[in-house]
């Protein structure tokens, strides 16, 4: 016998019994009424409302919150009062007082 033969015949048995079950299991369910329920109904979601955009206002502070040494050029941040390169006081708009 051939291995091919085998094989034809496997998958018609697994076609006759797939079909049987799908037949009587359609019977079943229609005896029973199904074994599932209609699902409940889907509240309606609320429209998502699409991301805000970062503000700009935290970039531009970032920026502004580096300040450039007078002595060495290097950006240390504004709220250190001396350079930490040279030692030399930072330029801050803001400190009088
Ligand atoms: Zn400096």
């Amino acid at each position: 016998m051939g291995f091919l033969l085998k094989i034809v015949l496997f998958g018609v048995a697994v076609y006759a019994a797939w079909k049987t079950f799908s037949r009587w299991k359609g019977l079943w369910d229609r005896f029973v009424g199904g074994p599932t329920a209609a699902p409940p109904p889907v509240p309606p979601s609320a429209p998502q409302a699409p991301p805000a955009p970062a503000p700009m206002a935290s970039r531009r502070a970032t920026v502004e919150d580096a300040v450039q040494c007078a002595g060495c050029g290097a950006y240390a941040a504004a709220s250190v009062p001396f350079c930490s390169q040279c030692g030399r006081p930072l330029p801050q708009g803001r400190s009088g007082g």
